[in-house]
């Protein structure tokens, strides 16, 4: 392996614009951590693509290399709990934030945030689920912990074209869930009938201000979306329901009321992928190999090379990225 190798780093100047390159850095240039790993596959996640466009505020140490998620073989370990050529997995924990994350063949981070890659899985294919797919699982395994089945009632995934939206999708549907998918992207009918959903209704249905209660018309939901469309989904919550909200694609804020919560028993899970404890985070992982079926994942994911990352990175805030990325470093 040669010394140098390839990442993308974002800068800022004195006047605080933005501007992102492909550098060739050595491992001298990485931050601390007891683990440098080969990165072979990462993905690109609404948040990426935040960090990347500067749109929001996301990277709040300068120089970044961006990248939330990871996957790949461990080079070098001052750890205990990781020798050389394991395969391991990184989600979140301000990696690609605050700390250098996996635009970069190589990356150099604490133990403590890794995990070790699921067995079944390639780096591919964890990438393939990534943050978004993993934080889907948080979700799932959310409303099952309220004591939402199959058999409480339809659920509502909001953002279902998106990589979120998309892994919750075929992960309730192969639970036994009734799903119904909210979406703006209503000509992708036919993918989000394959991935599972049952039923798939116009996102302008919910991006409106609604009234304080609706008719009930699910049991559940999971939610990629915020602001006016969490909102109009608690109010059609049926009595003792829950939604686990994890996402802001429409926008940060929350124009509800406290009515679902007080006559109908509603109630909103909070959802953070970020700094999730490693025993939620494996508990995560273990139920996507055992819930999630890898042909549907297939179905929903694309292949793009590192030269692909910033053009994907606009695209997705865009809103034009369907399903999942992989980012295969070759
Ligand atoms: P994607 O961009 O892949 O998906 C977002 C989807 O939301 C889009 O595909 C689109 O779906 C829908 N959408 C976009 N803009 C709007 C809008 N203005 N109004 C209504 N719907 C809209 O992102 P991810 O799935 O990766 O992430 C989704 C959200 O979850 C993001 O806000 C992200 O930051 C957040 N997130 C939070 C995590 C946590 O730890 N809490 C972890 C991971 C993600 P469609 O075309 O079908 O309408």
């Amino acid at each position: 392996m040669s010394d140098t190798f390839k990442a993308i780093q974002v800068s800022r100047d004195d006047d605080k614009n933005q501007s992102v390159d492909i550098v060739e850095l050595t491992e001298a240039d990485l931050m601390d951590g007891d683990v440098t790993v080969a990165v072979e596959a990462t993905t690109v996640n609404y948040k990426d693509g935040l960090a990347i466009t500067g749109k929001s505020p996301v990277v709040r140490h300068w120089p970044m290399v961006p990248g939330i998620d990871l996957a790949g073989t461990v080079l070098n370990s001052r750890s205990n709990e990781f020798n050389v050529g394991d395969k391991v997995l990184l989600n979140g924990f301000g990696v690609g934030e605050v700390h250098w994350g996996g635009y970069a063949e190589r990356a150099r981070i604490s133990a403590d945030w890794l995990i070790p890659l699921p067995n079944g899985l390639t780096s591919q294919q964890a990438m393939g689920i990534g943050t978004a797919g993993y934080t889907a699982m948080l979700c799932v395994l959310a409303l099952e912990r309220h004591g939402v089945t199959p058999k409480s009632g339809p659920i509502i995934v909001t953002g279902a074209n998106g990589g979120v939206g998309s892994v919750a999708i075929v992960i309730l549907s192969k639970l036994g869930y009734h799903v119904i998918a909210s979406t703006g992207r209503v000509a992708e009918t036919g993918f989000l009938q394959e991935l599972g959903a049952s039923e798939i209704i116009d996102r302008a249905e919910l991006s409106e201000a609604g009234r304080p209660l609706g008719k009930e018309r699910w049991a559940g939901g999971v939610d990629a979306v915020g602001s006016h469309t969490l909102a109009n989904v608690l109010a059609q919550t049926q009595y003792g329901g829950a939604v686990a909200a994890c996402g802001l694609a429409q926008g940060f804020d929350l124009p509800t009321t406290v009515m679902p919560f007080i006559l109908r028993g509603v109630s909103l899970l909070g959802i953070d992928s970020v700094m999730a404890p490693k025993e939620r985070r494996l508990e995560a992982w273990q139920r996507i190999v055992e819930d999630l079926d890898l042909k549907k994942l297939e179905a929903l994911t694309t292949t793009i090379g590192f030269d692909d990352i910033i053009h994907t990175a606009t695209d997705i805030v865009d809103g034009k990225v369907r399903g999942r990325v992989i980012v295969d470093m070759g």
